[in-house]
């Protein structure tokens, strides 16, 4: 069977079983058309079982779509056939016999030339009283084996206003592929002929239907899960460049007003007016300087400087800094492992990184508590990386920040990182869209575990530079 989800009459390919219930007319012109044409253009050869329609009639659907099909007919690689020459003996319908013919044609295809077979028989057994359930199902367990083995492209051909509903639902069950109208889906009603070996049917079907329910509402809720995910991060991500582009255009405004205040002030005599006014005017473009520069780092518009870096040996210059923040009602933990991988980064943005973290831990934990950081070398896998849209699989050095404080809701959660988003009186809600920018433009990650109550974990992934690809870059 073909590896991709099969969506439309092109995705079909040899090997594929497939059955096509119709109701009217303008369906069957449509899908018969096209499916034709196709094989047609594929260089299969298309053996088509006419029976309500006549040879006549398909011909048409074609030339009116200008296929030259009397050249096709000629070369005998399009090729009508009869029900009478194929799958009934008298009037009685005959599967071993059809059976037998497909696996004849599909020989001579290949020692023809071409591609392969692709063939679809109209049906009229029902009609003529002529099939039991049993050897119709029969018939289409062992078309199901021999289009895989014999790699042919089968479609059976229902028109729904003759059949009974017990059949045509047996007919749902022994294919892969359902054409509905001219809708191609992959049939998730579809039962394995391994299950229908003792045409014990109903068993089998219920056995279905339950599995079946149970995936798709797994499939649906993982689709909804990815989707909010993806609405989540794709508002960042606009909300980012947008932040970026203002502050690129003020920090041009800013650095100006700075400079004319700069000037400004030494035009006045000291203890004049005017020149306190100047320095005024300095000291709040050097706030709104600091204000730029961290709605840059957001937007990822920071330059960097990276280089080679130990994560380790940031977390230990730090430590008395970090000492200072959490204070004595917090017990700082370091955690560094021994032969920690190499990153390549800018120094100061990760300490901004790591600083803001610390902080926010410390303002969690009023009453104190543990304050744990920690490095390690991880390997990740994809399994992991659900949930989460920037990661990926792969070696990566990992920073956790953990505290015991008072942890976050639900919604903070979701919120944490949108610039200006703050729980605080006095936050400037800009601490964790800054790590947020500066982690992404490194190409990592963040991902946070947190509860209301039970602390707040942190941790960030930073792509491993590793010991081989180091020795290569150095030789260069
Ligand atoms: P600010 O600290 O100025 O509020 P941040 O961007 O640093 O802005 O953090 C945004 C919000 O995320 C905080 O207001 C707080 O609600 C929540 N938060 C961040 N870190 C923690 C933490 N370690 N524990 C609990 N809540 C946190
Ligand atoms: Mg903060």
């Amino acid at each position: 069977m073909n590896p991709h989800p099969v969506r439309t009459i092109g995705d079909l390919g040899l090997g594929d079983h497939a059955t096509f219930l119709y109701q009217s007319e303008p369906e069957h012109r449509s899908v018969i058309a096209r499916f034709v044409r196709q094989g047609l253009e594929r260089g299969e050869k298309v053996v088509y079982i006419a029976d309500a329609h006549t040879p006549e009639a398909i011909a048409n659907y074609l030339r009116s779509d200008r296929v030259d099909v009397d050249a096709y007919l000629d070369r005998r690689q399009l090729v009508f056939m009869t029900p009478e020459e194929t799958y009934t003996r008298g009037d009685v319908f005959d599967p071993s016999r059809m059976l037998s013919t497909i696996e004849c044609e599909a020989e001579r295809t290949l020692a023809e030339g071409f591609a392969g077979l692709r063939g679809t028989a109209e049906t009229a057994w029902v009609g003529r009283q002529t099939a039991s359930s049993k050897q119709v199902l029969e018939y289409e367990r062992a078309l199901n084996e021999i289009a895989e083995k014999d790699h042919a492209l089968m479609l059976c051909q229902y028109d729904r206003n003759s059949f009974r509903p017990e059949f045509l639902l047996d007919i749902l069950h022994t294919h892969p592929i359902v054409i509905v109208g001219t809708e191609v889906c992959e049939n998730f009603y579809y039962i394995a002929p391994a299950e229908l070996k003792d045409h014990y049917l109903p068993a089998a079907r219920f056995r279905v239907c339950l599995e079946n329910l149970l995936s798709r509402k797994r499939m649906e809720e993982a689709l909804l899960r990815s989707m909010e995910q993806l609405r989540h991060s794709q508002k960042l991500e606009a909300v980012g460049k947008l932040a970026g582009g203002v502050a690129h255009d003020f920090r041009n405004l800013v650095t100006a007003i700075m400079h004319s205040a700069e000037l400004l002030e030494q035009e006045f005599p000291e203890d004049d007016e005017g020149r306190k006014d100047a320095q005024e005017i300095l000291s709040a473009a050097k706030k709104a300087e600091r204000l730029v520069t961290q709605l840059l780092a957001f937007g990822m518009r920071q330059e960097l400087k990276p280089r080679l870096l130990d994560l380790n040996s940031i977390v230990g210059n730090l430590e008395n800094m970090l000492k200072r923040v959490t204070g004595d009602k917090v017990e700082l933990v370091l955690l560094l492992e021994p032969e920690l991988a190499t990153v390549k980064a800018d120094q100061s943005q990760l300490e901004q990184v790591l600083m803001n973290m610390v902080v926010n831990a410390r303002e969690a934990m009023p009453e104190g508590g543990r304050l744990t950081v920690r490095t390690e070398n991880v390997t990740v896998e994809s399994a992991e990386c659900k949930g989460i849209p920037e990661a990926r699989p792969g070696r990566f050095v990992r920073l956790t920040v953990a505290d015991t404080g008072v942890g976050m809701s639900k919604d903070t959660v979701e919120q944490m990182f949108e610039p200006f988003f703050t729980t605080k009186e006095s936050g400037t809600g800009l601490g964790l869209s800054v790590a947020y920018g500066i982690i992404r433009q490194h190409g990592g990650w963040i991902a946070v575990e947190s509860e209301p109550g039970r602390g707040t974990r942190f941790q960030t992934y930073l792509p491993a530079i590793l010991a081989h690809s180091l020795s290569t870059s150095r030789s260069r």
